[in-house]
């Protein structure tokens, strides 16, 4: 039985709303949501499991996965700066949460959500929007700036003491990080933001949407990891850039996915996606060589595996930097 549960992302935000609402004397549990691009693979969420850990409080994690690939390809409120639908992320991630919240007796949401600390999605006004449409108006708490907001539900009944509340405004971390320091929190290092505000990762998110318009949640993980090329129209490369790369790509392939790999020495892996002629193969191998040991060979061997069984070795000159340059997404 809990009180109240806390969207726990693991920054300092969320760890004080955490921290702070524990210290009030509520029974409080963490649920941590991780994006699509991390679910399933092996990571183990580690910093913000520490964070919960020094916090003393249990924590969910919840990992994302065809729901969050369903919203990317159109989202209501569309996209900020880059691919980050963020306030269709956050109604989403609320309409889970009441979920949960519910589940165990509790009777609010909190959020490390400040007034006004974001452009797009912590405007006053969006903020109201998203509380409407995720229908967790009166039991949505944003503690930290909860005097800018009429009392919650909870706040109404005298379960959270509104007078312990905070009047934060802005994008100032001044009291944020003097709280922090104060009660000596552990917390994730703030991020500003997830793999759809950069800019690399984005560009290759909306090729994706253009190219693959009805892309899987594979393909969506995919464009957080590895170099990739737009070899054709339905043609795409992805080459590893390190090790754990290849083991990431490995994870994401389907069952009728062809990958690449160099013959005689380790090197990355490259997977193809898409229908692909010979000549493209011979492109996608020659993009894979240039990223390994064989670079400034005048040849190289590459072998195609298909089902874990090689079923081809093709010998190719390394691509140049002009060519690499020209297909990158
Ligand atoms: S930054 Fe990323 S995780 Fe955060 S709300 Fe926006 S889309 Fe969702």
């Amino acid at each position: 039985m809990f009180d109240g549960i806390v969207m726990f992302s693991g920054g300092l935000d969320s760890t004080i709303v955490a921290h702070h609402l524990k210290s009030m004397g509520l029974r409080i549990k963490l649920v941590h949501y991780v994006l699509p691009f991390y679910s399933g693979i092996g990571f183990t969420h580690k910093s913000v499991c520490k964070a919960a850990e020094s916090l003393g409080l249990e924590l969910e994690i919840i990992e994302e996965g065809v729901e969050f690939a369903s919203m990317m390809k159109n989202p209501y409120f569309g996209f900020g700066k880059n691919a980050n639908p963020c306030v269709d992320c956050r109604i989403r991630r609320l309409i889970h949460a009441k979920t949960i919240m519910q589940n165990c007796g509790a009777s609010f949401i909190a959020t490390g959500e400040v007034a006004g600390q974001r452009p797009m999605s912590q405007r006053i006004t969006m903020m109201n929007s998203i509380e409407k449409r995720a229908d967790v108006k009166g039991i949505l708490l944003r503690p930290l700036s909860a005097k800018h907001f009429p009392p919650t539900i909870a706040e109404e009944k005298g379960i959270v003491d509104r007078e312990n509340l905070f009047d934060l405004k802005g994008r100032s971390r001044a009291f944020q990080l003097e709280y922090s320091k104060k009660h000596n929190l552990v917390h994730v290092a703030p991020a500003g933001g997830c793999v759809l505000t950069i800019i690399d990762p984005s560009n290759r998110f909306h090729e994706l949407a253009k190219y693959s318009p009805d892309f899987g949640i594979n393909e969506l993980k995919l464009i957080a990891y590895g170099r990739h090329f737009r070899i054709s129209d339905k043609c795409k490369c992805v080459v590893a850039r390190n090790n754990s790369e290849n083991q990431i790509l490995i994870k994401l392939l389907e069952p009728d996915n062809n990958y690449l790999e160099m013959a005689d020495t380790p090197g990355p892996i490259g997977l193809i996606r898409g229908e692909y002629t010979e000549s493209d193969l011979s492109q996608c191998a020659s993009l894979l060589a240039r990223y390994s040991k064989e670079k400034n060979a005048d040849f190289a061997n590459v072998e195609l595996v298909v089902n874990e069984t090689i079923i081809k070795t093709v010998k190719v000159k390394p691509a140049s930097d002009e060519t690499c340059e020209t297909l990158r997404i």
